[in-house]
């Protein structure tokens, strides 16, 4: 077997595995590879495996491989940091995002939406690391935050989104994870369910599958190390 469906095998076996371990419901659990700095060549090899959600973190490089596949039912999930004068693209040509962490951006969104288009499926992205480095609602801003939704009828609110700081075993990478957990109960309810835990990469997905997590975020596991080197934006 080529690589990339070897990896791919792996990595659902691992999830498999993690939700039975972790008493989770079989399938609960959505595998989004993540395809930055990967080429449309790489993601339709992905595809044939049988992925069909792709992330993307770079603008620049998704336009063009979106633009590349457009005849392939794929799912583009964008997954990177936001730039305010890049949300129109980015409301165009996605049917995720993941990494909303600014209200303006989501109002941004929201009207640029097109009108042909289903709302934009978004989460939310909350620092449950305490870190100022990393982007995020803090846990606090979260009912102001998610009020504001009501006057964004183009934005469907699916869940909520961490990027924990790297630890090392499995007890510790779950704390962070709880966090989001935890939050995403006593914020859910029946306006906004947040039924998405966007949470966990290559690194650390079954500590979030044990945590209750949803999607998880998978590069590295999947296409191999990166070469940041030959990234395009
Ligand atoms: C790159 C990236 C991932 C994938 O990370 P891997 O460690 O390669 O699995 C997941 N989520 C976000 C937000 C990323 O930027």
């Amino acid at each position: 077997m080529p690589p990339i469906e070897q990896n791919i095998a792996t990595v659902q076996q691992q999830i498999i595995d993690a939700e039975s371990h972790f008493g989770r419901e079989p399938h609960s659990v959505q595998l989004l590879a993540v395809s930055k700095t990967r080429s449309a060549d790489e993601i339709k090899h992905a595809q044939q495996a049988g992925l069909s959600a792709f992330g993307e973190s770079y603008l620049q490089e998704a336009l063009e491989k979106i633009d590349q596949l457009q005849q392939e039912a794929i799912e583009w999930h964008f997954i990177g940091r936001i730039q305010s004068n890049k949300t129109k693209l980015i409301a165009e040509h996605f049917d995720w995002v993941h990494s909303i962490d600014n209200l303006k951006h989501a109002q941004r969104l929201n009207s640029q939406r097109p009108d042909q288009l289903a709302p934009l499926k978004v989460c939310l992205q909350v620092n449950v690391s305490n870190e100022e480095s990393k982007g995020g609602f803090s846990p606090a801003s979260m009912p102001a935050v998610i009020a504001a939704f009501d006057a964004f009828p183009r934005l469907a609110l699916s869940g909520l989104m961490a990027i924990p700081a790297p630890a090392e075993g499995l007890d510790a990478q779950r704390l962070p994870f709880q966090r989001l957990y935890q939050l995403r109960e006593q914020l859910a309810d029946k306006r906004w369910p947040l039924r998405t835990l966007s949470m966990g990469m290559s690194a650390d997905l079954e500590a979030a599958i044990a945590e209750g997590s949803t999607i998880v975020r998978v590069g590295t596991a999947i296409f191999g190390a990166r070469d940041y080197a030959a990234r395009a934006s």
